[in-house]
């Protein structure tokens, strides 16, 4: 039996793709062959230039705008994007935000916007994505964070986010496996992006020095695993956490 990697004739719809993490899964969906759909919230002219990117390098790929928070934009953009590329094969949900701060210190509004974006968005695009991948099958790929099983201070809502991802898609999994719908997440420990560029050097340090691998991760190293994740490679795995993070953890 062949496995591959190989995504000619797919359509995969990233969200948060503009930049960081989610750019680079776009980037290796489309050499792998996808037509890639950049979901990006604000910036046009950063998604445009990915395209463009993806294109010059002989790849498909288009932008949508579109916020996850909002499942009505969601669906908009899930119907633009059946009308453009007339199915979805592969969904992964990338787009995150960390609003930190200490429990007693968090207003409701910040614990409700982190699990708005990471969580709630999340279920708008998978239930969207399922409503289409039933009739085709297809593979969804969720970004959880290694905050999930380690817990983080100043990250309550954060970490209860992205734990709420894993149980969520271990349950998609089982509900549409039938549907030969695979659901799975990449959780990644610290991965050098926007996200983490603000850390304090001697927070850096300290994280860096209980890393086995002695550094933080790279975008292309998540990117990796969600390529194997989404692809035929992986097609007899569903409702696991694969875990990338220089042996910072172990599941
Ligand atoms: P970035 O902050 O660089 O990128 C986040 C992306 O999410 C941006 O493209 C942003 O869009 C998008 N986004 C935010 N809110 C919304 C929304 N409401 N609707 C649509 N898109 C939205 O983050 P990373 O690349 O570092 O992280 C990517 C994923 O990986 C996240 O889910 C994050 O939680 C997770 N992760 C990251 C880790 C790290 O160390 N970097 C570690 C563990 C997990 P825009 O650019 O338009 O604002």
């Amino acid at each position: 039996m062949t496995h591959t990697y190989e995504l000619h004739g797919r359509v995969a719809l990233v969200t948060g793709a503009q930049r960081g993490i989610g750019a680079e899964v776009a980037r290796s969906l489309a050499q792998a062959g996808a037509e890639v759909v950049i979901g990006h919230l604000i910036e046009p002219e950063r998604a445009e230039q990915l395209v463009k990117e993806i294109q010059l390098a002989g790849g498909s790929a288009y932008a949508l705008q579109f916020d996850v928070t909002d499942s009505k934009q969601v669906l908009d953009a899930f119907e633009a994007l059946v009308k453009r590329s007339t199915k979805l094969d592969i969904l992964v949900n990338n787009a995150g935000i960390r609003v930190d701060n200490l429990a007693l210190r968090m207003s409701d509004a910040d614990w409700r916007k982190a699990l708005n974006v990471n969580l709630d968005g999340a279920f708008y695009c998978c239930r969207t994505a399922l409503a289409l991948m039933r009739r085709t099958g297809g593979s969804i790929v969720n970004i959880s964070s290694v905050a999930a099983y380690t817990g983080s201070v100043g990250q309550v809502n954060y970490a209860a986010a992205k734990a709420g991802l894993v149980g969520m898609s271990k349950s998609l999994a089982l509900e549409y496996a039938g549907k030969n719908i695979r659901v799975n997440c990449v959780v990644p420990g610290l991965i050098d992006t926007e996200m983490t560029e603000g850390l304090k050097p001697s927070f850096r340090e300290q994280f860096v020095s209980q890393i086995p691998l002695k550094r933080f991760g790279a975008p292309e190293e998540i990117a990796a695993a969600v390529l194997f994740l989404a692809s035929d490679a992986a097609g007899y795995i569903t409702g696991q956490a694969l875990h990338v993070n220089g042996g910072g953890y172990s599941a």
